[in-house]
């Protein structure tokens, strides 16, 4: 018998606020599931959050690294020892299979304590002034009031990335997930309710992003937004808060493309190309949805691929045999339906998959779909699914692969499987995403070194690692004549 969540309420100035207006989040592999209903914020409980986040600005930006360590500590402590349990609710209100669950609030956890003792060493420069006696000093100060807009796809390592170094830099928060999965942020924002932190310095308003999120983006109160999620949402609120001066990262779609050249080593190509794309149900940011080969290994390559994704059990989140879950909702499903019609119309040969498969309960399954014949001017190749299907592309020789690679207005990952030193090292130069992995998917990163993409995957400073203090703190230029 699963627990039904009580997340009526939004954390608010240090308090639990009840609300008018819920939603209701069901367990996608099992839609008779209901993982709780979720308060949704009104437009003047967000205003009331934007204000007491200023309010506590004061004693937060203000109080000693070690108590921020402290905190922040406290809460990756709390989140690793109930891994297991934010897990299953992650896995049930999201579909990712139970280690993958499990596996992202270990991740959570992990970022909270990189960011505890990053929050010790907010160091700044000193440096000889060009004017003889003068001092000059680079301080990295806190930007103020951060609103943090995260998608639901990583329902509770986004807003770990995003909530851990605003808080560890000194900044006070305001915090929207997304609406499809708002029970791993209320889990999150109650173990922060208990870490210590004075009341206002963190703030929980789920609900819609056309009303919470929209009066975050727009508020003077808010100093910086950080946004993850869809291009087009990200395209739509940059303006926004670029021209009220509010500072503003963004990091959203992608395509990204793996190459695959006559010498890879077939068994560990295959490995990335499936196990970065439709693994995951195709819900990765950084999938490797473009595989695009070279003529000799291309066949067994395609042949590989679908041979592993017809093997791949889809199933219930929960159960452990299951190595795919389903479609986060209804809505997704349709997006990728539309996209496998639009995919066969052009001329693409299906190899497997694509079938919407009945389980146990009633729930959004889908087979994997591999596609071959493929090519980058057509519509599924160019445009992000976010589901489980991969698309294999043919490249006459290296020359022509990289440039297809690069051929994508969005440039978040990209990878090569090959053993040629020449080739890995020419593609980690020309490759023009953010992120490049040599024989690995495209998806899988590191929490302690720079996150982001180019072109328009991503906008504004990187995430993650030290990287992070770039956007969460503003630097000051001090000039001092000792007189
Ligand atoms: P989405 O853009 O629909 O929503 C993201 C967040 O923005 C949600 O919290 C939503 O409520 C909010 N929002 C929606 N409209 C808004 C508005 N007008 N003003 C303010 N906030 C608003 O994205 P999604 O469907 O939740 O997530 C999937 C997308 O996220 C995919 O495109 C995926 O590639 C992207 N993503 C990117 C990364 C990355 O790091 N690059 C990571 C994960 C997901």
């Amino acid at each position: 018998m699963n627990m039904v969540q009580s997340g009526k309420s939004n954390y608010i100035a240090g308090e639990w606020v009840d609300a008018n207006d819920f939603s209701e989040n069901r367990n996608p592999s099992n839609l008779g599931d209901l993982v709780g209903l979720y308060a949704r914020a009104s437009i003047e409980q967000t205003q009331q959050a934007i204000e007491a986040a200023k309010a506590a600005l004061p004693e937060w930006t203000g109080a000693s690294p070690q108590l921020r360590a402290e905190i922040l500590e406290r809460v990756g402590i709390e989140l690793m020892a109930r891994r297991d349990e934010l897990g299953e609710l992650l896995s049930r209100e999201e579909g990712k299979i139970l280690s993958e669950g499990v596996g992202e609030v270990t991740r959570a956890a992990q970022l909270f304590k990189f960011y505890a003792q990053e929050a010790l060493r907010v160091e700044g420069l000193a440096i000889a002034s060009i004017r003889p006696g003068v001092r000059v000093e680079v301080r990295h100060e806190p930007v103020g009031v951060v609103g943090i807009i995260t998608p639901w796809n990583f329902p509770i390592a986004i807003p770990a990335w995003k909530i851990a170094p605003a808080l560890a830099y000194g900044n006070t928060v305001v915090f929207k997930p997304a609406d499809l999965t708002p029970g791993c942020g209320w889990a999150l924002a109650e173990i922060l309710s208990r870490s210590g932190l004075p009341a206002g310095a963190f703030n929980l308003v789920m609900g819609r992003g056309s009303v919470v999120g929209d009066l975050i983006v727009r508020s003077a109160g808010v100093n910086a937004v950080t946004f993850t999620g869809s291009e087009a949402t990200g395209r739509s609120i940059r303006t926004i808060v670029a021209e009220r001066g509010g500072k503003i990262q963004q990091e959203m779609g992608g395509k990204s493309p793996l190459v695959v050249l006559d010498d890879a080593n077939l068994e560990n190509a295959i490995d990335c190309a499936i196990g970065g794309s439709v693994v995951s149900t195709g819900q990765r940011c950084t999938s490797n949805t473009r595989i695009i080969a070279t003529p000799a290994i291309h066949d067994a390559l395609a042949e590989g691929m679908a041979a592993r994704a017809r093997q791949l059990v889809v199933g219930n989140a929960l159960d452990p045999t299951t190595q795919i879950g389903p479609v986060v909702d209804q809505k997704q499903l349709d997006t990728n339906l539309r996209y496998l019609d639009v995919a066969d119309d052009e001329g693409a040969q299906r190899l497997c998959g694509g079938e919407i498969l009945e389980r146990e309960h009633p729930g959004f399954y889908l087979s994997p779909a591999v596609y071959a014949d493929c090519t980058n001017d057509m519509v599924h190749v160019r445009e992000e699914i976010f589901g489980p299907v991969v698309s294999v592309l043919k490249a006459g020789s290296y020359e022509e692969a990289l440039a297809v690679a690069n051929d994508s207005p969005l440039g978040l990952s990209s990878g090569i499987c090959t053993t040629s030193l020449k080739y890995a090292e020419d593609f980690k130069s020309r490759s023009t995403s953010g992120m490049v992995f040599v024989n690995l998917p495209t998806a899988g990163v590191d929490y302690h070194v720079p996150f982001g993409g180019r072109k328009a995957s991503s906008y504004g400073p990187r995430e993650q690692g030290r990287a992070a203090r770039d956007f969460f703190t503003n630097s000051k230029t001090a000039y001092t004549n000792p007189l």
